[in-house]
This record gives C-alpha cells, structure tokens and sequence, in this order.
C-alpha cells in the first residue's frame, strides 16, 4: 500500500514540496522528470500535475493527499480536507488599481471591470463587501489586463509586488492570505491514514524545528532561577555545573519570535557566551 502524494509539476511549489520531502527523510527519483515517482525508502508514490487540477484528483481520490496553495483550494471549493499548512508558498490574493487612480475605499471599485482567474473568491468578496462590479475571467497574464483596456482592475496573487509595479499597479485590497496546505480525501482508508500519519508526524517535526533555536550559555549561579524562567525549554532547561565555581551551562529551546526579547533578559541577568544554533528536526 502507498499512500499517493500529489505535487505541482512545476511553478513555485515545485522545489519546496521536494524539499520537505527530502527534510522528512523521504528520497524520490525524479531526475528525468516523470509524471509519477515512486519513494525509495518510505510507502508514497509522487504524482507531478498542474497545482490548479491537485483539489479534483484529491476529491476523485486519483491522489490521496496533494501539496497546494489555499488560494487553488478555496478557488476550486472541492469537499476534501484541509490538514495543515505547509509553511511555503507564501502569498496574498489582492486587488490592484492603476497606480495614478485616486482609490480611497472599497465602494470605489463600485462598477468597475476586474480582470481575475480567481472568479470565485473575488465574487465572494464583492458579495460580502457589498459591491457591485464586473468580473472578466482570463486564466493568465492577469496584470496586463489594465494597461490593454480589457479591464479597470485585477484581482491576482502577489508576493512582493514588483510584478503590479512594474505594470503601473498599486495593491488595494488584500482578499486572501494564503500558503502551500496538505489537502487529503476524506475517505482515506486505515492503511493510508497510518502513512499519512506517519508524513505528518515528520513534517510537523521540520516545521517545529524551523521555528525554534538551542540555545547554549553560561548563567551566574545566583540568577538560575530567572534565567531559567526565560528559557524554560521543553520540559527545563538542562543546567550542568561549570568548572568556575559559581557558574552553571544552561541549554534550551526558545521560539524563533521571542528570540531577541529573550536575549535581551538573559544579558540584564549576567548571561554570557550566549550560543544560537539551528534545530534540524524536533519531536514534541
Ligand atoms: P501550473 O502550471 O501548475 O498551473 P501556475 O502557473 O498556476 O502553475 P505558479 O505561478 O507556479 O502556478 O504558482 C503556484 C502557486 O504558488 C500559487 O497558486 C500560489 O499558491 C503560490 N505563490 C506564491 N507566491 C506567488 C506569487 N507571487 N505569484 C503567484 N503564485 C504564488
Ligand atoms: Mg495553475
């Protein structure tokens, strides 16, 4: 039994979905570039296809599970199951307006044209804000659209935006924040929910270990006790003696958003040699 993993074949999430793979200890053969891959030391078959047809082969159950941007899943409504975000793919779908258009709210897009291949949560946008204006469907090259004629407005994916700029656009609204999810079946069956189980174990493994620093240093022993407070780890923080009577070695975890706040407690209460260090996996 393999549990059938569904990928973009190429495009943005293409390195990254290969990558976490790799991470999670799972090696795939895809140096000809095939349409499927077969891992060589965990039960899942690869499947590379257009991140736009992953949500309809999850829910027809051609793949089980498939790594793809929210904003494919919640474009496409497919009834399959969002299981955890992947923590790549990052990106926004916005709005965007010629730069020179004198855009104050969202009742200014009141009868206007927007350009989108994202019909569906742009309509649900505009239902919900109470606007009326007009959605041109067109599957690429959204950002043209404006300077062509074909369109007032776009609703496209950005991620830095130098794409609307170079274009003479400016972002106005932001309708969806959106990164790479894991997508399943809902009707999974034992053997493959076992695997999938497996999958996200490792994976949540990675991403833990990318949010999170060990941290190494020396307390004065008169300040353990807020030192470790600071730093209290996953269970505690492990204190040996140093060789310096007075002195101990703590070793811990902190949070990769904590992490200067924290630095800045730890030098006010005499730490030094502070040492960070990346985490590559961590099992909670
Ligand atoms: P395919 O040929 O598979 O249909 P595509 O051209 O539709 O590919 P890509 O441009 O490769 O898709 O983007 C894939 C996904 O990457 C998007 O659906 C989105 O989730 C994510 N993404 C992240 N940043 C951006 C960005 N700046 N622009 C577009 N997509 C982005
Ligand atoms: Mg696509």
């Amino acid at each position: 039994m393999m549990l059938k993993i569904a990928v973009q074949k190429s495009g943005r999430l293409y390195d990254y979905s290969i990558h976490l793979l790799k991470e999670c200890g799972i090696d795939i053969n895809n140096g000809n570039r095939q349409l499927k891959a077969v891992a060589f030391n965990f039960p899942v078959e690869i499947y590379f296809l257009r991140d736009d047809d992953i949500p309809q082969y999850v829910f027809d159950n051609v793949a089980d599970v498939g790594f793809v941007g929210e904003n494919v899943v919640y474009e496409k409504n497919k009834d399959i199951e969002v299981v955890s975000k992947l923590g790549f793919g990052h990106c926004r779908l916005s709005i965007a307006v010629p730069k020179n258009m004198n855009y104050q709210s969202i009742a200014d897009l009141e009868d206007l044209k927007i350009a989108t291949s994202y019909t569906r949560l742009l309509q649900n946008f505009l239902v919900n804000q109470k606007v009326n204006a007009e959605i041109h469907e067109i599957s690429g090259s959204v950002e043209i659209a404006p300077g062509i004629g074909l369109a007032h407005a776009i609703c496209d994916l950005v991620s830095s935006g130098s794409t609307l700029f170079t274009n003479g656009l400016k972002e106005v609204e932001v309708i969806l924040n959106s990164e790479a999810v894991l997508v399943a079946n809902k009707n999974l069956s034992q053997e493959n929910k076992k695997i999938l189980a497996n999958l996200m174990m490792r994976i949540d493994a990675v991403k833990t270990a990318k949010n999170n620093k060990y941290i190494l240093l020396n307390a004065p022993d008169n300040k353990l006790d807020v030192i470790c407070s600071l730093i209290p780890g996953m269970k505690s923080p492990t204190i040996l003696p140093l060789g310096i009577e007075g002195w101990s070695s703590l070793h811990s975890v902190v949070h990769e958003d904590d992490f200067w706040n924290i630095i800045e407690g730890l030098k006010e209460n005499g730490a030094q040699g502070i040492l960070v260090a990346p985490i590559e996996k961590m099992v909670l």
